[in-house]
């Protein structure tokens, strides 16, 4: 198997994020909780997209990228952090945005203004013609460009969660479940793999919070990861577990996620968003209800940032 240290990686964060007890959690849920505190890996308001965006940049400036695009939703963080690493880095970000009625300058849109990004909307709910605008505007700005999928979700950004995996090994703790958001799907395949590859006999649930077919996404991407790696394993269906949390939509926010909210925040001082993180704790906060941990369990919520969306909804 290849290191993960043989690909090329910018500098972004700061890294190892911490990990900490949740104690007051821990007590109402009669087992240990702990947090990763990816929200704090140190560029713009923090987030998960900082560790998958240290291989994408990387690969980006490797083939002499001087525009790199990408996309998501209005207030998508993925697009706002993409930014942020770009100008770090002297690469000119364009972000090609889902409109869906939204545009109101605040949350992440209003990062994106005060650092001056060029963001564009467009009015479609097809990647596929969003990437083709992306080669149209690129073809017509004649400069070498990089395209970043949705959520920096493809096999090189879900290094970046592979990577998270190792770290939490090497931080020299042993967890019987880890507990993530899934968004794009890259965050959860990497920390599944991750888990696979350098935490064994931890468990990694994916708490989705879109309408995607997780079920293939998951595993397809674990694949394809794996295979960059150079590391020989089959993928089952008993490398990663998903719970469905969405509510009525992406981005829509549900009583379970606003309840959640509220009870990190009241009980740890932590702000979780709607979008995510949210919506993933409460459904840790299910299985807690249901029987899934025991009170000697160690329980590790990664808090993958989403604070820009806090202040758009
Ligand atoms: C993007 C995002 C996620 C989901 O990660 P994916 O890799 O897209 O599944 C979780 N939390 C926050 C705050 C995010 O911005």
């Amino acid at each position: 198997m290849k290191s993960l240290d043989s690909f090329p990686r910018v500098s972004l964060g700061v890294f190892p994020t911490p990990i900490q007890k949740l104690e007051n959690i821990s007590r109402l849920l009669h087992t240990n909780v702990y947090v990763k505190r990816d929200d704090l890996t140190g560029l713009g308001l923090g987030g998960n997209k900082v560790r998958k965006l240290e291989f994408l940049l990387a690969d980006a400036k490797a083939q002499g990228a001087e525009v790199v695009f990408t996309t998501g939703g209005a207030q998508s963080n993925h697009a706002m952090l993409t930014a942020a690493a770009a100008g770090k880095l002297g690469l000119q970000a364009i972000l090609l945005l889902k409109q869906r009625g939204v545009t109101d300058c605040v949350g992440n849109l209003l990062l994106e203004r005060i650092m001056g990004t060029d963001v564009r909307f467009i009015d479609t709910d097809d990647y596929a013609d969003i990437y083709a605008e992306m080669d149209r505007v690129g073809a017509a700005l004649g400069r070498p460009y990089y395209k970043i999928p949705c959520g920096g979700s493809n096999p090189l950004g879900t290094l970046g969660y592979v990577a998270c995996a190792k770290e939490i090994a090497e931080q020299g703790m042993a967890f019987d479940h880890i507990v993530c958001a899934e968004g794009s799907g890259g965050t959860m395949a990497g920390m599944a793999l991750g888990a696979k590859l350098f935490l064994p006999g931890t468990r990694v649930h994916g708490m989705m919070v879109d309408r995607e077919p997780f079920d293939e996404i998951t595993p397809a991407l674990m694949k394809a990861a794996a295979e960059l790696l150079e590391a020989e394993m089959e993928i089952t269906p008993a490398d990663y577990l998903l719970r469905d949390v969405c509510g009525a939509g992406y981005a829509i926010p549900s009583e379970e996620g606003n309840a959640a909210v509220s009870l990190m925040a009241e009980q740890e001082g932590l702000f979780l968003d709607p979008v995510y993180t949210g919506k993933a704790f409460g459904g840790l906060l299910a299985l807690a209800k249901e029987g899934a941990f025991r009170p000697e369990d160690k329980v590790l919520f990664l808090h993958s940032g989403g604070a820009g969306g806090l202040f758009a909804l």
